[in-house]
C-alpha cells in the first residue's frame, strides 16, 4: 500500500474543544500517541498519527470527540484542535488533502 493510501484510509477524529473539560482521558487512551493537551490544556488531534480506533471517542466524559464522518460540521470549522506533526512529503500532503475534502475539514492546521 502507498503512503498516500496508507494516510487516506482513516477518517481519524474532530474535537470540540470548547466543550472539552481538559481531563486528559482520550489522551491517556489512545494507542498512537495521536492526541495531546495543546497550551489551553484542550485536546488536539497530531493528524498523521491517528489510525481509526476511537478509544478516544468511547472515553470522553463529555462526548466531544466525534469520528469526522459524523462530526458537525461548525467543529470543523473551528481552529485548533488538530495539527501535523511533522513537515509532510507531497505524497503525505496529497492525503491530507483528501483527508479535508472527504471529510469537509474546512480549518486550516493549528
Ligand atoms: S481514533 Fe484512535 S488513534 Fe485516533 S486519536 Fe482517537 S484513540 Fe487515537
Ligand atoms: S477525554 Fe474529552 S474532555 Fe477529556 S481531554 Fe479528551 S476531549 Fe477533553
Amino acid at each position: 500500500m502507498s503512503v498516500v493510501e496508507e494516510l487516506a484510509k482513516y477518517q481519524r477524529v474532530v474535537i470540540d474543544q470548547d466543550t472539552c473539560i481538559s481531563c486528559g482521558a482520550c489522551v491517556a487512551a489512545c494507542p498512537y500517541q495521536a492526541l495531546e493537551l495543546d497550551d489551553n490544556g484542550k485536546s488536539r488531534l497530531i493528524w498523521e498519527k491517528c489510525r481509526d480506533d476511537y478509544s478516544c471517542v468511547a472515553v470522553c466524559p463529555v462526548k466531544c470527540i466525534y469520528k469526522a464522518s459524523e462530526a458537525p460540521a461548525e467543529y470543523k470549522s473551528k481552529k485548533g484542535w488538530y495539527r501535523l506533526g511533522k513537515t509532510l512529503t507531497p505524497e503525505e500532503k496529497t492525503a491530507f488533502d483528501q483527508w479535508r475534502a472527504k471529510y469537509n475539514i474546512t480549518a486550516e492546521p493549528a
